[in-house]
């Protein structure tokens, strides 16, 4: 990247006409096109077939074979008639990517000509073998095969590229043995968690009826788009998807001029593109906006029941990607692709609702409603407080290390935000305040001394990993690159486990003769004694609050290397057991693999480090020096300051003396295989990362000095102002 080569990719893209895309359709036109949607089913099925998939949706009542059959056959006519030739299972290894097996709907007869085949049995199960997926040790490779399960709750849809169709099926992973080898399965049995739970404590409090209660999310999805011609010249990017080298810009997101700032047209027509592409897979995207950073956006849908939106959130990556390409972009998802200016997260809306009771954390307008929103309260209240370390483990990443605990977007310290109000209402249940006000029990807990709670409630705290924001918990610590799934999982078992603690406790109040409003104010009071703690409103990134969260007993697990082995704690394996999402065996082997794919980002990340200074920034700045010195030897008459090339030589032997340290260290840890995982774990994270960083300040330092003609990456300002 000398200086003629950038001045061609600048011309390149100030030449670039905006890619083309379809005229706008109406969205009528285009929502759920490629969907095989409730809407499409009820089109073409048999009524009591129908009838009897509403029922499956609803109750959870086993698919038939006949039935399987009549939907398989209706959906492979579907698809065939919309073009395609190919099927294929889709489902979320533990990797956290997207993973497909495509085959054929051809089959030849007797006769050798073509039919199309496509019976329940391919609908419903599929073995995609896949024994290259790590499975931390569930199944050994002899015996390697995982099977594919329609997920009869999520609809199949259409991906199309250039030349053809494709029917996607979205599906678990399972292995012969029963195991969870994917990010579907315990979302689905966490839901059944919640469902079971929830009803508990609406029955209690006197609730006949409460239809299937499931939990919804809405996904904020921020990522980075950096043109092509640039990423292609960062070897960091395209194998790393972050720099690993790269000096901040003399501007940044200082003046806060990109948050929200005019869309640039080339990024404008490219979201539209993708929201017309999310659309005909009936996904709802319903706002984009710039970013903090310079180059950062965000996209966020409509919420859906979680199952789907997590489904959505993987499709949602998998558009933002390829249709970056086609508008010339390289769209980063990594949680901290640019040192210096904000990382990517992803905000993670979440409540609980049913079909007949509405969302479960809106404040209601009677008292007894407010009741019920307070015990739902409590119950996250009590899980987080118990179970944060969980909730920090399980968006434990190398890219995510980047932000939690590093002085920026929320701290690695678990905490609530509930806002000024909501927060004084748990403080007077804990003074007894409530209770002591005027007339007894669930009128005063509404009418009298419970202001009616507003849907937002105005003070927004942004710096809160867990904040309230009004009718749902807004959980802010996943990195933009992750499944929200593990998440999910892990918000839903700890919220089950608190309601099933809250139900067992309201049926011991009652069976021994307390008023049920009395049963209801005191477990509350025992939530705020024992978990109040874990309520923060302040500014979760000042030093203060480390501080005050150690004296309250919250863990600040920084690193991935402190974070991941909360999986291994007992009451940790016991509350996904007791909740039936994650068995012992499975959430070992998500340990393992966890740990594994850290190791393993580390790994390419220091390689690429080696690489990068060895081959392209030593022999770039030693040439440099060369071609100084001669200038300076010409010109000695002149007596110029030499500081420079003096300052760029003692940088030079410094980098290689750098270099040779992260090279030495790295031999270390691949000479070895007899330490443990955790031991591993803490060499790559104080180690290694901490002589990458060492190799980079150098460096930078270096592309400050030297002449930009020489330097061979594209600059901070390349890739975050120009598009
Ligand atoms: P913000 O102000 O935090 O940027 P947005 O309105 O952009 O909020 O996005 C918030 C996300 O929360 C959207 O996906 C939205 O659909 C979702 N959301 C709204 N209400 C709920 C709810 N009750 N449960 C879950 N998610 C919700
Ligand atoms: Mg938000």
């Amino acid at each position: 990247m000398n200086i003629i080569k950038r001045r061609d990719v600048l011309k390149q893209i100030a030449e670039r006409m905006p890619v083309e895309v379809s005229p706008g359709k109406s969205l009528y036109e285009i929502w759920a096109v490629d969907v095989f949607d409730l809407a499409k089913m009820k089109n073409v099925l048999p009524k009591h077939i129908f009838k009897y998939l509403e029922n499956t949706l609803e109750a959870g009542v086993p698919l038939e074979k006949g039935v399987a059959d009549e939907i398989a056959t209706a959906m492979r006519n579907w698809a065939i008639s919309q073009g395609a030739k190919y099927y294929s299972h889709v489902f979320h290894p533990l990797t956290g990517a997207t993973a497909e097996k495509h085959d054929g709907f051809i089959s030849i007869n007797r006769e050798g000509e073509i039919i199309t085949e496509f019976s329940s049995k391919q609908l419903i199960q599929g073995e995609p073998d896949a024994s290259s997926f790590p499975n931390g040790g569930i199944r050994s490779t002899f015996e390697a095969r995982g099977y594919t399960a329609w997920d009869v709750t999520s609809p199949a849809y259409l991906m199309e590229t250039a030349n053809g169709k494709t029917l996607c099926i979205p599906t678990a992973f399972i292995s012969w043995t029963g195991e969870a080898l994917d990010k579907k399965t315990p979302l689905l049995r966490s839901n059944v968690a919640i469902n079971r739970s929830a009803s508990r404590v609406l029955k209690l409090l006197g609730h006949s009826e409460t239809a299937n209660i499931n939990t919804s999310a809405g996904p904020e999805q921020e990522y980075f788009l950096v043109d092509s011609a640039f990423a292609a010249a960062r070897p960091d990017l395209l194998l790393a998807g972050r720099t690993l080298f790269g000096r901040p810009s003399a501007k940044g997101q200082e003046f806060a001029d990109h948050y929200f700032g005019a869309i640039p047209e080339r990024v404008q027509i490219f979201m539209h593109d993708v929201e017309e592409k999310l659309y005909s897979l009936g996904i709802p995207a319903k706002t984009h906006h710039n970013e903090v950073a310079p180059g950062q956006f965000e996209i966020a849908p409509l919420y859906e029941n979680s199952n789907t939106a997590s489904d959505h959130q993987q499709l949602i990556m998998t558009v933002l990607k390829s249709v970056a390409k086609k508008h010339r972009f390289m769209c980063l998802l990594h949680e901290k692709p640019f040192k210096g200016v904000n990382g990517s997260g992803k905000h993670v809306n979440w409540s609980i609702r049913s079909s007949i009771l509405g969302n479960l954390l809106d404040p209601g307008g009677t008292p007894q409603a407010n009741m019920q929103f307070l015990l739902f309260c409590g119950a996250v209240i009590r899980g987080v407080h118990k179970y944060g370390a969980l909730l920090r483990a399980e968006v434990a990443s190398a890219g995510n290390d980047h932000r939690l605990g590093a002085n920026e977007a929320p701290p690695a310290v678990m905490s609530i935000f509930l806002g000024a109000q909501l927060t004084d209402v748990f403080e007077r249940i804990k003074t007894g305040a409530l209770k002591d006000s005027e007339k007894q029990s669930v009128i005063n807990i509404g009418v009298d001394t419970l202001p009616p709670l507003p849907k937002d409630p105005g003070d927004r705290n942004r710096t809160s990993p867990f904040a309230f924001t009004g009718n749902r918990f807004e959980f802010r610590a996943v990195g933009a690159s992750q499944s929200i799934s593990d998440s999910l999982v892990a918000i839903n078992t700890i919220v089950a486990d608190s309601l099933d603690w809250i139900a067992d406790k309201l049926e011991a109040y009652i069976s021994s003769g307390k008023k049920l409003e009395d049963a209801c104010t005191d477990v509350l009071k025992e939530i705020v004694d024992k978990h109040g703690a874990v309520i923060f409103n302040g500014n979760g990134y000042s030093e203060e609050w480390l501080e005050e969260a150690e004296r309250r007993g919250l863990r600040n697990l920084k690193s991935c290397a402190e974070a991941l082995p909360v999986l291994k704690e007992k009451e940790i394996i016991s509350l996904f057991e007791r909740q039936k999402t994650i068995t012992p065996v499975e959430l070992a082997a998500r340990y393992e693999i966890s740990a594994e794919l850290y190791i393993k980002t580390i790994d390419v990340e220091a390689r690429l480090v080696l690489e990068i200074a060895k081959t392209q920034i030593l022999p770039s700045v030693i040439a440099y020096l060369a071609e100084q010195v001669k200038y300076f030897e010409a010109l000695d008459k002149f007596s110029l300051d030499r500081s420079n090339i003096n300052f760029v030589s003692e940088k030079i032997k410094e980098l290689q003396s750098e270099v040779a340290k992260l090279e030495n260290d790295f031999g270390k840890v691949h000479g070895s295989s007899t330490d443990s995982i955790e031991e591993h774990l803490k060499f790559y994270s104080q180690t290694i990362l901490a002589d990458m960083n060492a190799v980079r300040a150098v460096a930078d330092a270096l592309e400050g000095e030297v002449a930009k003609e020489y330097w061979p990456l594209p600059s901070y300002m390349d890739m975050l102002f120009v598009r």
